[in-house]
């Protein structure tokens, strides 16, 4: 079942991997289906480049497994995307990985502000982008510190952990995943070259006047 929502959630993996989003196994992907509410969603401890539609999981909202064609598990992780979907309607897709700089900032607890304006894509409700709390993964309390700042934001990050990041679309999901590993990158180079000083950062407001050009003539 679900064999199109199965390939899609491969693709998104094999592609977070070769970009070097996430690494060994690292990071998990999943995708609500709209129809039947069951969501798709990557096994644990299977290689990426081995990783086939075959291996993906369909579960409910209660992680509740409904389908698993291969001797797999859903990620350990599964909780913290099912309450992902349960907090927001319209997401119906979620990556989460430990990319590098971004976790960096995770660790530390420390908000990523709106220092570029390709934020304006990220609805940051607070102009930043918030920080889970800790809680172990795998666990309830893990997924439970996600709901508030998920509210707040498209991407947000877990303390100690990584980052989650949420979109109507798994592509998308995907790219805002990069976007917060280029905005921390950014960040720290920002910080480092300022002497440890928080640069500038954009006001909600501002991000929020954003629109297409009135002085660009569609042809329509
Ligand atoms: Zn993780």
């Amino acid at each position: 079942m679900l064999e199109n929502l199965k390939k899609e959630v491969v693709k998104i993996a094999q592609e977070a991997d070769r970009s070097g989003l996430c690494k060994h196994r690292s990071g998990n992907f999943s995708i609500r289906d709209e129809k039947t509410g069951y969501v798709v969603v990557t096994p644990s401890g299977v290689d990426r480049e081995e990783l086939t539609f075959h291996d993906i999981c369909v579960v409910d909202l209660e992680a509740s497994v409904i389908e698993i064609e291969t001797n797999v598990r859903p990620t350990s992780e599964l909780l913290m995307h099912l309450q992902v979907y349960k907090t927001r309607e319209d997401v119906l897709a979620v990556s989460h990985t430990h990319s590098r700089f971004a976790t960096a900032f995770a660790v530390l607890k420390k908000e990523i502000p709106a220092i570029v304006y390709e934020c304006a894509n990220l609805s940051l409700k607070d102009g930043v982008i918030p920080v889970a709390s800790y809680g172990r993964p795998g666990t309830k309390e893990l997924s439970e510190s996600v709901i508030e700042p998920i509210k707040r934001s498209d991407v947000i990050l877990l303390e100690g952990h990584g980052v989650l990041a949420v979109d109507k679309d798994a592509k998308e999901s995907l790219l805002k995943a990069h976007y917060v590993e280029e905005l921390a990158e950014v960040y720290y180079r920002t910080l480092v070259i300022n002497g440890g000083k928080e640069p500038k950062a954009f006001s909600v407001e501002e991000l929020g006047k954003w629109q297409y050009p009135s002085e660009i003539k569609l042809n329509k």
